[in-house]
């Protein structure tokens, strides 16, 4: 008998992510499964807390407000740069993504949420930040992690094998 879910249990699951626009963020339908060890924050902490004591075969739909997934939109991690500070032809749109530097010269992912004349917004912010997010999940496993996942803070494939 597998055990429910619970901290220091692997976990596999399907989903599907639906924003509420009715947008598919994600869907691991036809791919890989999602496997992670519950009670590391490999997940978002509101899908984690939720499926607590689900079990495998369980289908549920998980419902994870912005501060309990990617966190609220923080204005103050966006900012406004002029198109022409971007090399000369590069084709700036919506949702691209780039490294910068942020405070003390560190890299810093940031993306471009908005154009505006000749400005471009871009943001620090995730890029699901200020969302609700709707889980559509399947549990298809569970069991409990070994010393070593524990010990990592996450899942190990088959065989354990996997670098770092
Ligand atoms: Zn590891």
């Amino acid at each position: 008998m597998k055990p429910a879910i619970a901290d220091g249990h692997v976990v596999t699951i399907h989903y599907r992510l639906t924003l509420d626009d009715g947008s598919v963020a994600d869907d691991s339908a036809g791919g890989e499964p999602l496997v992670f060890l519950q009670g590391s924050r490999n997940i978002v902490p509101g899908l984690e807390r939720q499926l607590a004591g689900k079990k495998v075969g369980d289908k549920c739909d998980v419902v994870v407000p912005a501060n309990e997934g990617y966190g609220e939109y923080d204005p103050a991690a966006e900012q406004s740069v002029p198109k022409n500070q971007f090399p000369p032809n590069t084709e700036i749109t919506v949702g691209m993504a780039f490294q910068t530097k942020g405070r003390n010269n560190q890299p810093m992912s940031v993306w471009v949420r908005a154009l505006k004349d000749d400005q471009v917004i871009i943001t620090a912010n995730h890029p699901m930040a200020g969302q609700r997010l709707n889980f559509s999940v399947e549990v298809l496993d569970v069991r409990r992690a070994t010393a070593d996942e524990k010990k990592h803070g996450h899942a190990h494939g088959p065989g354990g094998h996997h670098h770092h």
